[in-house]
């Protein structure tokens, strides 16, 4: 199989690398997962503190409490930083959220993360080997 070849497959083999080598060919390696569901230590923390619910971000067991709703966290500080009462549902959320604090950015990035965990964890779970080849196949 050609770089080309196997670079061209269908998504779930995107969660590798392809190393070229110096004198010709290429290592195929299969990346470190970064997605789980218990995330232990803080980098595992980081990549894994948003989670998607039936369609819903919510910030990974938030302060010790358990699961909660990205929408009710944004809320909730809005009114308390910058004193905008946000009355939307989870769907039309984002289109209100243009109060310009902090907060509007908080939640911006956090469905940003949260899509790409999801992408990610999806593409971790169709895995399973390294494959060594050369340019010619
Ligand atoms: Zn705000």
């Amino acid at each position: 199989m050609t770089r080309d070849e196997y670079v061209n497959q269908p998504y779930k083999f995107l969660a590798f690398a392809v190393l070229p080598h110096k004198e010709g060919g290429f290592t195929i390696k299969k990346l470190r997962p970064l997605v789980t569901d218990n995330p232990q230590g803080n980098y595992q923390w980081l990549h894994n503190m948003t989670v998607i619910k039936d369609k819903e971000v919510y910030l990974r067991y938030f302060e010790g409490e358990g699961d909660l709703s990205l929408v009710e966290y944004c809320k909730k500080e809005c009114m308390e930083k910058c004193n905008s009462d946000i009355d939307a549902s989870v769907e039309e959320f984002a289109e209100h959220m243009d109060c310009g604090c902090p907060i509007s950015l908080i939640y911006h990035m956090a469905v940003g993360h949260a899509e790409l965990r999801e992408r990610l964890k999806y593409f971790e779970a169709n895995d399973s080997e390294v494959v060594e080849g050369n340019q010619n196949g």
